[in-house]
């Protein structure tokens, strides 16, 4: 027959039962040989078994870095001085989870056990590896870091931190109409071959329709989207099955680029993967437009607004550069010095602003009509000074000739008037011995500019 203190004491048992089983953080008695005694429905639900499949398991299934042969030793040293740790536990689905372990041995009538509090974390860490990689990108940034370095580092930290990711950043190009490679170092590389210059569109797989929705797009299954018709096999390829992209979004509102995740099975984003992409893609957005704001800069210093032409420093800085390059090199190259024809008239006639847009038609030109190494330079008002590199007199003469006679035959249409037709005087001389310097290159070519205005304007003249 039980006492009444007996009967406390079952009481008090049960509640300590039931207790445990509704305690928060999971709890996990381990036996001496490693083995799992007992654990309660936090702990099962935590790492998704039933009680009777976990009590069949060791710690080492649970804990892949811990190996059952150092059970023993790690028992041991638990015993001396009871600690909390770090470490990550493996769910049933294969799913590793970042914990706190607050590890004590109990002994009590024989039984010895070693009972660990358990604390799932995912959420900390998730916050703090945020922290880290933002700090770090910040710090890329700050310190002049190459764009496409910086995106590689998110990429690559983000597939660290998830095993099952691969990721890919993709920038809008200027027209916003196609895609271009930002960072993809894990995908292979014909597979970004064939999606680097994409052109976007409501139904063009799961990146191209973020990027002209701007909305994300979540693709499970890739072999069964209509989004990815013309893309599947490319895709199967390249071992990948599931995709979804986040559009990544300036500050005001317009989309810079995607950020996209792949994976090699089908696979459906949780609300935290969700949430931690479009962190991802807002940490992209500062450095893109952090980018963005430093090439303006770079351009605003260095290039003049009106007819997008080199300013007289850049020119010149450019052009001693090309000098030194020709002196070691003893390669030909030829510079002119153009001013157009009575463009006060123009000023006076039609107005500044028609003038203006006379001096941005002519930048245009110049542009189109020569090569992407020449340097066009805006020396100030209406003369401008080009440098061709590796360009011979005679190349020149027909280089210049011939964009004299495009200026003549494209005059500018204006609302209310006729087609307004201007002209350029254009003085030139070549480099061909390793003996001069710019100045004395551009007084030549000024001289010269000065002929062909004195010998009746639109014309080129030879120093
Ligand atoms: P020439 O054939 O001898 O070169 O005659 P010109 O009228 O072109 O030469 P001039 O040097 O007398 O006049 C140049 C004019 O260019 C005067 C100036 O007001 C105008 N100008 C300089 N910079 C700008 C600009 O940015 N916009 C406009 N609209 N006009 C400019
Ligand atoms: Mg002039
Ligand atoms: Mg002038």
């Amino acid at each position: 027959m039980f006492s009444a203190a007996d009967n406390q004491t079952k009481e008090h048992v049960q509640i300590a039962r039931l207790t445990l089983e509704l305690c928060i953080d999971a709890v996990i008695w381990f036996r001496k040989d490693g083995g799992i005694e007992y654990a309660n429905a936090t702990a099962c639900r935590c790492l998704g078994y039933e009680i009777d499949e976990l009590t069949k398991l060791n710690i080492s299934d649970i804990d892949p870095g811990l190996a059952i042969e150092n059970w023993p030793e790690f028992w041991e040293s638990i015993s001396t001085s009871p600690r909390t740790f770090e470490t990550n536990y493996l769910t049933k689905d294969g799913k590793l989870i970042p914990v706190e372990v607050a590890s004590n041995t109990i002994v009590s009538g024989g039984f010895e056990f070693q009972c660990s509090f358990i604390r799932d974390i995912s959420q900390r860490k998730r916050l703090e590896q945020r922290e880290f990689l933002r700090n770090h990108i910040l710090e890329m940034l700050a310190k002049g870091a190459p764009l496409h370095e910086t995106l590689e580092v998110i990429v690559t930290m983000v597939e660290q931190e998830n095993p099952l990711m691969i990721c890919s950043i993709l920038i809008m190009d200027k027209d916003g109409k196609r895609l271009l490679l930002g960072a993809a170092q894990s995908l292979p590389g014909f597979y970004n071959e064939a999606i680097n210059g994409v052109e976007i569109g409501p139904c063009v797989g799961s990146c191209g329709a973020a990027a002209f929705t701007g909305e994300k797009v979540i693709v499970e299954d890739i072999q069964s989207h209509p989004n990815w018709v013309n893309f599947k096999e490319l895709a199967a390829r390249a071992n990948l099955r599931a995709c979804w992209s986040e559009p990544i979004k300036s500050s005001t509102g317009k989309v810079l680029g995607v950020f996209g995740v792949y994976h090699n099975a089908v696979f459906k984003p949780g609300d935290h993967d969700i949430e931690g992409v479009q962190n991802l893609a807002n940490l992209c957005s500062i450095a893109l437009e952090f980018h963005n704001a430093q090439e303006e800069l770079i351009i605003r210093a260095n290039f003049d607004y009106l007819t997008g032409l080199a300013n007289r420093r850049y020119f010149m800085e450019h052009a001693e550069l090309a000098l030194l390059r020709h002196a070691r090199n003893a390669r030909p190259m030829s510079l002119a010095m153009l001013d157009l024809d009575y463009f006060k008239n123009i000023n006076d006639k039609y107005g500044h602003s028609v003038g203006d847009f006379v001096l941005q038609s002519f930048g245009k030109l110049c542009k189109q009509t020569l090569r992407e190494i020449d340097i066009l330079g805006r020396m100030g008002g209406e003369e401008f000074a080009f440098l061709l590199p590796e360009t011979t007199e005679l190349q020149a003469f027909n280089t210049f000739e011939r964009l004299r006679k495009i200026i003549e035959n494209s005059p500018v249409l204006l609302e209310n008037a006729p087609p307004l037709k201007f002209t350029v005087s254009i003085g030139m001389a070549c480099l061909v011995d390793k003996k001069g310097n710019i100045s004395s290159l551009l007084n030549r070519a000024d001289n010269a500019l000065y002929q062909a205005k004195q010998s009746g304007r639109n014309r080129l003249c030879v120093g």
